[in-house]
């Protein structure tokens, strides 16, 4: 693979002032994006190394995905900005309880809506580094057409009906209060996936891309198709630390854009790095590399069943009810499902039909 290496040395007080001009030039000029009130910390920063941290919503907002924070010598890089333009912005406020060093990259790990779609918060002088392919589907609208993110969009308004009948019905009152803390939050979800404006990255890579930031070294790697066709785990080889997105999540990662039958090989050349803990686009912080037998075991099953199943003439429908890789539960966690939701099936019978084009 060629190695490709982007030296960045641009002053980084400059880079500062451009994203907190920008960040704070929203806030001054009364732009705050709809749907970033909240009460307390929207995230935990959950620090694994010395300015290491896993950024894990509280629940106080709505922001799905997990993401990572790494704060260099002079400057912060983000992997992954959440579901919204609102969760973002509230995280680029939140990163300053860990530090006044500007946010000078951001790391799409893919491009599905949880971990991309808060790209349009950050000003000119940040960095928006992705897979080729990541940047094909934000820069197309694609991202937006794919069933995934379309049931998220379409299921919202019933979400928030629903919440809205149990907070009127709910006569305890801590139990109102927190059902009305997640009626707040999908609402404001809603109202700010109204303002989302598409912002693919401006760098990308194919293979591998390196940033040198004073003593901290951060490799992008792209290990082959698995959950989509561009999935860039981020490692930091020092550190010991690999931060995979949904390429691996401490469960069960969605099939709907996935590759599962490569995603098996890609996952061996993950084992290939020297790393000690994983931060996960899903789930907590985990050490345990087994995880990532587990995962592959439940993905050859899922492919070979779902083989099996079109081979005979079962529709995808009900093959998602039958498929039952249950014998797997040891290895995830109690409340795992081990079925395969239909998005999941629908998209392996398309890559056992010969389609295969990147979506
Ligand atoms: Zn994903």
């Amino acid at each position: 693979m060629r190695r490709l290496t982007l030296a960045l040395v641009i002053g980084a007080l400059m880079l500062g002032a451009s994203v907190w001009q920008s960040h704070f030039g929203a806030l001054a000029q009364g732009r705050t994006p709809a749907g970033t009130g909240h009460q307390g910390d929207a995230f935990r920063f959950n620090k694994v190394a010395e300015g290491v941290y896993h950024a894990v919503g509280t629940g106080a907002l709505t922001v799905v995905g997990n993401g990572a924070v790494i704060v260099n010598d002079d400057d912060v890089v983000i992997v992954d900005d959440h579901v919204s333009p609102a969760a973002s912005w509230v995280l680029l406020d939140e990163v300053k309880r860990l530090t006044p060093k500007p946010v000078r990259f951001v790391v799409n790990t893919h491009f599905h809506f949880d971990h991309a779609h808060g790209n349009q918060v950050f000003g000119p002088g940040v960095d928006i580094i992705g897979h080729e392919f990541t940047r094909q589907m934000l820069a197309s609208g694609r991202s937006l057409q794919m069933p995934l993110y379309k049931n998220y969009l379409d299921g919202l308004p019933a979400q928030i009906d629903t919440l809205r009948g149990r907070v009127a019905a709910e006569q305890d009152a801590a139990a109102k209060a927190r059902l009305q803390t997640q009626l707040t939050s999908a609402e404001n979800n809603l109202a700010s996936q109204k303002e989302l404006t598409l912002v693919p990255p401006n760098v990308t890579l194919k293979s591998e891309l390196t940033l040198f930031r004073g003593s901290r070294e951060i490799q992008l790697r792209f290990l082959g198709r698995g959950h989509t066709a561009g999935d860039v785990v981020v490692y930091l080889p020092r550190e010991k630390v690999v931060i995979t997105g949904d390429f691996l999540t401490a469960g069960m990662s969605n099939l709907s854009d996935s590759y599962p039958d490569e995603w098996v090989n890609s996952l061996d050349a993950l084992k290939k790095l020297d790393f000690t803990t994983v931060l996960p686009g899903h789930g907590e912080a985990f050490t345990d590399k087994a995880k990532i037998d587990y995962y592959q075991a439940y993905l050859r099953d899922a492919w070979s069943e779902a083989s099996r199943m079109k081979q005979q003439g079962v529709s995808a429908e009900d093959a998602s009810k039958r498929i039952d890789l249950s014998k797997h539960k040891d290895h995830f966690a109690p409340n795992a499902n081990l079925s395969v939701p239909l998005i999941g099936v629908q998209r392996m019978y398309e890559l056992l039909d010969g389609v295969r084009p990147p979506r």
